[in-house]
């Protein structure tokens, strides 16, 4: 990435004001509802106030809060954020206060899970399990609906009294309203179901009664589904006709949402390229005047600034940008846009960590959602400190210690740094991590860090330094099997470096992330993570968003793969167990579209001239490939440890020098950053 495209660029239109209702928002960028659970952690208004004052004061626009439900039905999970207690409501006053104090506006998401809640007793127009719920929805009473809308209208004017400047109505993603407005999952007969006017009847009412009960000044956010991408979802003409309802009855501004939890296409994660779904927002502005806002997978100030200026949006609504950088506008405005830590699209300490029940984190940014546990002071007692390895853990490190006043010089024996995020990036989608070298490249240059690349420090160049930080990572793990030194074998790392080129059958040696990242790299066209109209063929998606539901075909259909994969492992659990919660199925999708075939339980035998030879269920097999791929894990690379120990220089190791198992970029940067607060 080339820092100077950013530097100096003017980012107009973004930055320009917009009136909505009754209110001027001061510029395009509202920061997206996210799940953070830090309601739930002790100290829970406390971290939420730090959390969103952060964010207002990097100057998003408007702030949607994560969703709050309705009632008790509309929870996701027994323990989820309501708004239908007043005096609960009040409580989040602090919070609105802080946005306020910093000069933006926050509204409350009113979302209700509908069939997607995880417990008995759940809800919906229809009795129709969702395919990603155990629990089955009873189907609602007339009564039910009436007193559902009521509801909405109730917790809006809690919000109201709490300080909040309006609220956003969640119509997608697959929740409740979204389940009532599209024929896959209302079967109803009644007036909530049947035409189209009767499906977008509850959707329409509820707007209606939160404007009716919270007056003109309030800030009503619709949020509504441009491409449900399940069968049965809706076409375009009904998307617009909801739309036109929607602003009728009283809304100032629709947000989009695209794709339903349950649908086969990835709607956010890298594997989708920056600003596909800008043209399905485009067509819910050609039938609205209201303010349109686009998102999902908008995290640059160019894509944002392109979308805007080309008018297939008024507004962009990014939200894990903002975990990756609260400051994201403010350093647009401030003209040092090469200084945002973009987000990466990896889902891996966001998604993946609200879904096992933890606090949302960042994998770019280990204060988001923490922010009450570091500090921005500078050190009282600035050291003279060398950081060996100028990986993900050694800039991580770098960077926030050269922040926090120290000097640093880093010493990296390549000749660029990056270390294992080089070879990362070279999977389908992972060219963002091409932005974290830019973010750390800047931030380094700014602090004033000094860089010493292809130089491998020795102890000579350490002494003289008051700390050492062995950030060295790891090497690729060479298993010891005959015939591992055949002119077959190929390492990860020479793969995706392009040091060797693999034949036109592979066999891959290990099924863990990078197995999985190597046998995708190895069998996708890279048109497919780049462009919009490869990635919607792969995936079966109407690029002019206009069928029904925005499908052209079959999301699991397979597709044609440049090479032959075979991918092994020992264990004989089910291949791709361990990938991220929320990335996991689409690369496990991908493969299978690409013919990937996957073989566990086996035992490596040998590896010669006939390919590699395995024992499965007792029998002998030869995997018959032209390369095979070592994927099997790493070692660590820490040989200064004990030299700088001996000579008495004081030395800390981190990262992958430290652990080499279950390395990963979020582990890395963590251990960096947390170690240059305590240097
Ligand atoms: P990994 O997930 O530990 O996988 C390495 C695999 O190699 C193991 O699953 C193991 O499987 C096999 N193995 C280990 N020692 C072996 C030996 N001596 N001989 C033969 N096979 C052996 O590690 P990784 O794939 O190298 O990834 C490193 C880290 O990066 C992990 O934390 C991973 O989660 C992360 N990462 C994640 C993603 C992603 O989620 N998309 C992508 C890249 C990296 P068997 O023992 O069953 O054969
Ligand atoms: Fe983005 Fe990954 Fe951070 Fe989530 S964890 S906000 S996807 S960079």
């Amino acid at each position: 990435m080339d820092m100077s495209d950013r530097r100096g660029r003017t980012f107009e239109k973004l930055l320009s004001p917009i009136r909505a209702g009754v209110h001027d928002l001061r510029n395009r960028v509202i920061m997206g509802s996210m799940h953070t659970r830090l309601e739930t952690e002790p100290n829970g208004i406390e971290r939420q106030v730090a959390f969103y004052r952060e964010r207002a004061h990097g100057e998003a626009a408007l702030i949607v809060t994560g969703g709050f439900a309705p009632n008790a039905e509309g929870m996701f999970d027994p323990e989820g954020p309501r708004l239908d207690d007043p005096q609960q409501a009040l409580g989040l006053k602090l919070i609105c206060d802080a946005v306020h104090q910093e000069g933006s506006l926050i509204c409350a998401q009113i979302c209700h899970a509908g069939r997607y809640a995880k417990f008995e007793g759940c809800v919906a127009p229809s009795a129709i399990r969702a395919p990603i719920n155990r629990f089955s929805p009873r189907e609602m009473s007339q009564q039910d609906i009436l007193r559902t809308v009521d509801d909405f209208a109730r917790a809006a004017l809690n919000a109201q009294a709490a300080g909040f400047d309006g609220v956003e109505i969640m119509g997608s993603e697959g929740y409740l309203i979204n389940e009532f407005t599209v024929t896959h999952t209302n079967k109803r007969q009644d007036d909530w179901g049947g035409s189209a006017d009767n499906r977008h009847r509850f959707p329409v009412e509820i707007v209606r009664a939160v404007r009716d009960r919270c007056g003109p000044g309030f800030l009503i956010i619709y949020r509504i589904s441009a491409a449900d991408l399940v069968e049965g979802g809706a076409p375009a003409e009904e998307i617009a006709a909801l739309a036109r309802k929607i602003e009728a009855s009283g809304a100032d501004i629709l947000n989009t949402g695209i794709g339903w939890h349950e649908a086969r296409v990835p709607t956010i994660a890298y594997p989708v390229p920056r600003g596909a779904w800008r043209k399905a927002a485009a067509n819910v502005k050609a039938a609205v005047s209201i303010p349109v806002v686009a998102s999902n997978r908008i995290n640059t100030p160019e894509v944002a600034e392109d979308i805007l200026a080309s008018g297939d949006a008024d507004m962009v609504s990014m939200a894990r940008p903002f975990l990756a950088d609260p400051h994201f506008v403010k350093k647009v405005r401030e003209g040092r846009a090469h200084e945002i830590n973009t987000c990466i699209a990896c889902n891996q300490a966001c998604l993946d960590f609200i879904f096992s029940d933890r606090p949302a984190n960042c994998l770019v940014n280990p204060r988001a959602g923490r922010e009450t546990e570091f500090r921005d002071t500078p050190s009282e007692t600035p050291k003279k400190v060398a950081i060996v390895g100028g990986g993900a853990a050694g800039m991580a490190t770098a960077a926030e210690a050269a922040r926090l006043g120290h000097a640093i010089t880093l010493f990296e024996a390549e000749n660029r740094l990056g270390g294992q995020l080089n070879l990362a990036r070279v999977a389908p989608g992972k060219h963002e991590f091409d932005e974290t070298l830019r973010y750390y490249a800047a931030l380094m240059d700014r602090h004033g860090v000094t860089l010493r690349l292809g130089l491998r420090a020795t102890v000579d160049d350490l002494a003289g330094f008051d700390h050492v930080v062995i950030a060295s990572g790891v090497t690729p793990r060479i298993p010891d099997i005959p015939g591992i030194d055949h002119p077959k074998v190929a390492t990860y790392a020479e793969i995706l470096c392009g040091a060797r080129e693999a034949g036109q059958t592979v066999a891959i040696m290990g099924a863990g992330g990078i197995g999985h990242d190597v046998a995708e790299f190895l069998v996708t066209h890279p048109a497919e993570a780049n462009e919009n109209a490869a990635f919607f063929d792969t995936w079966g998606v109407d690029g002019q968003f206009r069928n029904a539901g925005a499908l052209a075909g079959d999301p699991l259909a397979a597709v044609p793969a440049k090479r032959k994969v075979v991918m092994l492992q020992r264990k004989t659990s089910k291949v791709g167990q361990g990938l991220g919660i929320s990335t996991g199925w689409i690369l496990r999708n991908a493969l299978r579209k690409h013919g990937v075939e996957t073989l566990a339980g086996v035992v490596y035998q040998r590896i010669d001239d006939r390919g590699l030879h395995v024992l499965l269920n007792g029998e002998t097999k030869v995997i018959a490939a032209d390369t095979i791929v070592l994927c099997t894990g790493q070692e660590p690379v820490r040989t200064l440890h004990e030299a700088l120990a001996a000579r008495g220089i004081p030395a800390s190791m981190i990262g992958g020098a430290a652990e080499a198992a279950e390395l990963d970029a979020l582990r890395a940067i963590d251990e960096g950053v947390r170690l240059a607060q305590s240097l």
